[in-house]
């Protein structure tokens, strides 16, 4: 496993909660659209938890730049995250996982709860990038529109980059008079927005209790077990 050192570049805020950190690519750093990095701050230990974590990419390879996208808490990390200055240097290792876009893969359903959102973006921008054809239905479930992490650009590549890519919001608690969905991602929502669910592909991202939640909404549907891959963020 490859590790190596870049510098900080800069950070956005993308909602109140949840911040990217842009780092500069190192030089043959590759990786798969959907893979994720380990940041370590704590050098000398490295199993110390705390200051070692694994965030998923949140950028398309390729670029100048590298992105994590992280949901800012009071941790130790993420206090070290939010104190990087420019030209900081940051030790970085991977990438890692297995649960990435393949360009066979044919129709995707992507379902996603909150910062799970983050290796999604990296496919989507990706496939906005390369111009690639594809057929994505993505569920989004967050628990106010407010948490929509990325909007501006998810709206984007959907109206505009990427043709065949239909993306569904369902919110908890939604503003009144709101257009977006209701609820939680259940197996009505999944059935009426894609019924076509059983010939695709299904991932499934976010903290453990929420895949644990969305991957029982897909069995207890019908999709099959060998087409849903997962990935959890372990630690929330
Ligand atoms: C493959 C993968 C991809 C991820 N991608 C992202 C991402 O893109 N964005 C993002 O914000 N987060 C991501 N995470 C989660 C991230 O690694 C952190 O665990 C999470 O952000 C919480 O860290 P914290 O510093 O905010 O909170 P902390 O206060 O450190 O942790 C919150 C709670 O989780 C417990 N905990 C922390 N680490 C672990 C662990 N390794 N095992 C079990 N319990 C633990 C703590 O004891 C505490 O109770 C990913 C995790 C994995 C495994």
């Amino acid at each position: 496993m490859s590790e190596f050192k870049t510098v900080f570049h800069k950070s956005i805020e993308q909602t109140s909660e949840v911040c990217t950190f842009i780092f500069k690519a190192p030089e043959k750093f590759d990786f798969i659209p959907g893979q994720f990095v380990q940041i370590i701050f704590d050098e000398e230990n490295r199993s110390n938890k705390d200051l070692n974590k694994y965030i998923s990419l949140s950028c398309a390879p390729g670029k100048e730049f590298i992105e994590i996208t992280k949901k800012m808490t009071d941790s130790l990390f993420s206090q070290r995250l939010r104190s990087l200055k420019t030209d900081d240097q940051v030790l970085i290792k991977g990438p890692m996982g297995t649960c990435t876009y393949k360009k066979d893969s044919g129709k995707i359903g992507y379902l996603v709860g909150g910062i799970g959102i983050t290796p999604v973006i990296s496919i989507l921008e990706y496939i906005a990038m390369n111009n690639i054809e594809c057929d994505i239905q993505l569920f989004y479930g967050n628990w106010s529109e407010k948490q929509i992490a990325f909007k501006n650009d998810i709206d984007r590549w959907e109206r505009e980059s990427i043709k065949n890519l239909k993306v569904t919001h369902v919110i908890a608690e939604p503003e009144e008079g709101s257009s977006l969905i209701k609820g939680f991602i259940n197996e009505d929502i999944v059935k009426q927005y894609m019924p076509d669910y059983k010939d695709r592909k299904i991932c499934i991202f976010g903290p453990p209790k929420m895949v644990a939640a969305i991957k029982d909404v897909c069995i207890n549907i019908g999709c099959n077990k060998d087409n849903i891959e997962v990935e959890n963020f372990v630690g929330y």
